[in-house]
């Protein structure tokens, strides 16, 4: 379905063709017509699949028709990566319109908290905030709620992992009640439910299934031991020059610095990013890794979700996330739209029954590997609960990567 067809006004026609929007992804094509049509909605939709253009292109196109002297919509996500993304996406749809939005986070110096109350009394359409910023403006009464008629909660079950039920259901508290509210969640457990049974009114629901990862994702784990991992660490990264664009993921900042020293020993340069670094670091690490300046950035799960740069080549998990949604979005920072991406894993011996859980969600088998014979012999794959894929093929050799690890305990 077209954009056009979906009923969008001439100028946000204009800016989709700028930025080469031509066909509405299916999330679009079915919220769309909901939000037009002024109602709540309650969204299951994994990041990657056009939830940010399928809640904000509606709001903008109303908002281009209204007159607006107070902020008219806001928007509250998890991190504040996401806070600065959706607002540069924002000022993409919105290019031939004359609507502002400002990001509001934590973790900036004085002069941001300066810039955004400056920003925010000049009167500033859209507000994308992160729950606790988003509380102590609102709580100094630099942010006036009262005309508030659009409310979007993105990635909520990220924002309740996170522990922010209370601040949200205390800022809702102040908004008024006559508005059109839409909850976009990855994965929808009962708190989510039981939040939107407290802040949506008659939701329509939309679920686009995608725990799975992208099929243009090739996926593979290889067995390690933890004394192996930073040896095939930086074998993969050398093996492979001509993926230009790598991210590692680890779930502790303390592995980010070792494996940064390492990849760094070995001539590799690789910059960090966690929830260590404060917020202009950050973005500046993420403009010079979206630039290609970084050929590998290693991470902790603070960029693991929601956050879109184009071309990784490959994912490597230097530790099995605990949390097996995890993993989707992890190795869902590779084959972003129409490009195709190879996720890797290493797994230890305590890391082998979350691998199970993840196989679990994905229903998938993922191929596993034993690390080259220069590392020596690697662990055996035994999970204590086994699971049932059906036929359960033994791992086979992969064009020379490594190889395929039979040693599985009866
Ligand atoms: P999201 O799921 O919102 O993180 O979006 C994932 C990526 O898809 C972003 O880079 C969007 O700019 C892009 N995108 C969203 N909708 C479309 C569309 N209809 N056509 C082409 N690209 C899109």
């Amino acid at each position: 379905m077209t954009f056009k067809e979906l009923g969008f006004s001439e100028l946000i026609l204009e800016s989709l063709f700028y930025m080469g929007f031509e066909k509405a992804t299916p999330i679009q094509e079915q919220a769309v017509p909901e939000i037009f049509a002024g109602h709540d909605l309650l969204a299951s939709a994994q990041t990657g699949t056009g939830k940010t253009a399928a809640f904000m292109l509606p709001i903008l196109d109303k908002l281009s028709q209204m007159k607006r002297d107070k902020t008219t919509a806001l928007i509250i996500v998890p991190t504040r990566e996401l806070a600065l993304q959706i607002d540069q996406q924002i000022q993409a749809f919105s290019y031939t319109t004359n609507i502002s939005s400002i990001p509001l986070y934590g973790g900036g110096d004085g002069q941001d908290w300066e810039t955004q109350k400056k920003a925010l009394k000049s009167g500033v359409d859209i507000v994308v905030a992160t729950p606790g910023k988003l509380t102590s403006f609102i709580n100094n009464k630099y942010l006036d709620c009262d005309g508030i008629k659009y409310l979007i909660l993105d990635e909520a079950d990220r924002m309740l992992d996170i522990g922010f039920y209370d601040d949200i259901i205390a800022i809702i508290k102040k908004l008024p009640k006559d508005r059109q509210t839409l909850l976009f969640s990855a994965t929808m457990p009962n708190k989510i439910v039981k939040l939107s049974s407290e802040i949506l009114n008659n939701p329509k629901q939309i679920r686009i299934a995608m725990s799975k990862p992208n099929a243009k994702i090739l996926q593979a784990a290889y067995l390690v031991y933890d004394s192996q991992k930073v040896a095939l660490l930086t074998k993969l990264i050398k093996d492979k020059p001509k993926y230009k664009s790598i991210i590692i993921f680890s779930s502790t900042k303390k592995n980010i610095s070792i494996i940064i020293g390492e990849l760094k020993r070995q001539g590799i340069k690789a910059s960090g990013i966690s929830s260590n670094l404060d917020q202009k670091e950050r973005e500046k690490i993420m403009l010079e890794f979206r630039a290609k300046n970084i050929r590998v950035l290693v991470a902790t799960d603070v960029i693991s979700r929601g956050i879109d740069v184009k071309d990784i080549d490959l994912v490597i998990n230097y530790d099995v996330p605990r949390d097996a949604e995890d993993y989707v979005h992890r190795i869902g920072r590779t084959a972003r739209a129409a490009a195709s991406g190879v996720a890797i894993t290493l797994i230890n011996e305590d890391d082998m029954n979350y691998f199970g859980n993840i196989e679990k969600l994905i229903e998938k088998e993922i191929y596993k590997m034993s690390v080259p014979e220069e590392l020596g012999e690697s662990p055996e794959y035994n999970t204590r609960k086994r699971r049932n894929f059906g036929s359960r093929k033994p791992a086979q050799r992969g064009g020379g990567k490594g190889r395929p690890n039979n040693n599985r305990r009866r």
